[in-house]
């Protein structure tokens, strides 16, 4: 089917219009007009080739939100005028271990990216959710619960999604104590779902002027990184920190906050790291893991999580051609806290 999206044609290029064809459904796809899609710093990320994996033209977007308007012949969970959600993947082989055990994105034979992925089937390349329509099989589809508003539930398909994993994953719950490094999409939403699931929240930042933003967004207290005082006062006092820094940067300060067995889950920077010091990490059994998004079951929890709970992402709507614009001020994290682009403002040429 033929469809619009905005699209970058080459590394680090402004996103221009751009007319495509997606494939026609298959008997197990569902159709979706996307309604927002959020704008992830991932997306820069794959514009800008820093993952050496970006394919031209390339329509980012994967916090998709879509109301569906057909359905294949084989598709039992959804029908027309549902509304649905589409996050990072949109395949993967289904019969190894992890996709068995619902962990699709850790599938052995690697998921299929909801852009810049290869169709497994005809060998295409996906385009993602900056576009009027989407074609999806039913297994990636996610129904969005009712209740949650949809004009901001964008942003839970990844930021949501990437903070909710690793904190079932390390089982927080009340009296746990976890930090956030980090107070951008996804730090915020580590905050926002921390504090739902009645942890004992922390904010590590580098400057105090966060303070009473954290606070809002449910925290306990903010940290300041460069305060060496308040720093050594922190020692010991943490269970599992969320590392959500897009660049590379020094992990030696925030290892010692953790306590005995404690955990630093990184989710923001892809690549190579400074050295780290391991003496803390030997004398206090400590870790350093990583986490990626999440499976496609444990994302239907959390948006029933969120819907539940009332827990939904800070949001900035803008409209398509403002989405050059939005991509500059991401790289300076001057946003609160979640560009969502408001599909409506993409007419078919
Ligand atoms: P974002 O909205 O730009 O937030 C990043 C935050 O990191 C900023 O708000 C800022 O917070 C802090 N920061 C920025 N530059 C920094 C620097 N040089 N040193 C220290 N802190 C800095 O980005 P996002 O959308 O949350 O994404 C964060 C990272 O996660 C990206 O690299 C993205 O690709 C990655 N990601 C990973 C997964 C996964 O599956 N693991 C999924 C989605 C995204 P403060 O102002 O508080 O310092
Ligand atoms: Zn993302």
């Amino acid at each position: 089917m033929r469809t619009i999206g905005y699209a970058a044609n080459a590394k680090s290029s402004p996103l221009k219009p751009h007319v495509f064809e997606r494939r026609e459904p298959r008997p197990n796809d569902v159709c979706m007009e996307v309604l927002y899609c959020g704008i992830c710093h991932s997306d820069m990320h794959m514009v800008n080739d820093d993952w050496g994996m970006a394919v031209f033209p390339m329509v980012p977007g994967h916090e998709i939100i879509g109301r569906v308007i057909a359905v294949g012949s084989d598709v039992k969970k959804y029908k027309v005028g549902d509304s649905v959600a589409v996050g990072c993947l949109v395949d993967s082989c289904m019969v190894c271990d992890q996709c068995r055990n619902g962990e699709e994105q850790l599938c052995r034979e690697w998921a299929t990216l909801t852009y810049c992925g290869c169709d497994r089937i005809d060998g295409s390349i996906t385009q993602g959710g900056y576009s009027k329509h989407l074609v999806v099989r039913e297994e990636f589809t996610l129904k969005v619960p009712d209740g949650l508003d949809l004009s901001k539930a964008a942003p839970l398909l990844c930021a949501g999604i990437t903070t909710y994993s690793p904190l079932r994953t390390w089982h927080v719950g009340p009296g746990s104590r976890v930090g956030v490094v980090g107070l951008g999409g996804l730090g915020h939403m580590a905050v926002k779902l921390a504090s739902a699931m009645g942890a004992d929240v922390t904010v590590i930042s580098r400057s105090a002027s966060r303070e009473a933003e954290a606070k809002r967004l449910g925290a306990d207290r903010l940290l300041v990184s460069t305060n060496k005082a308040a720093m050594e006062q922190a020692l010991n006092s943490l269970d599992l920190i969320i590392d959500t820094v897009p660049v590379k940067h020094d992990i030696n300060p925030y290892i010692p906050l953790l306590d005995i067995d404690g955990t630093l889950c990184i989710v923001g920077q892809v690549g190579p790291m400074p050295e780290f010091d391991s003496a803390p990490m030997l004398f206090g059994r400590r870790r350093i893991a990583g986490s990626p998004i999440g499976g496609i079951a444990e994302t239907q929890e959390m948006l029933n999580f969120c819907a539940k709970k009332n827990v939904l992402p800070d949001c900035e709507m803008i409209t398509i051609d403002q989405v050059n614009e939005a991509y500059k001020r991401l790289e300076k994290s001057d946003v609160k806290y979640r560009f969502v682009i408001d599909m409506a403002s993409l007419k078919m040429a």
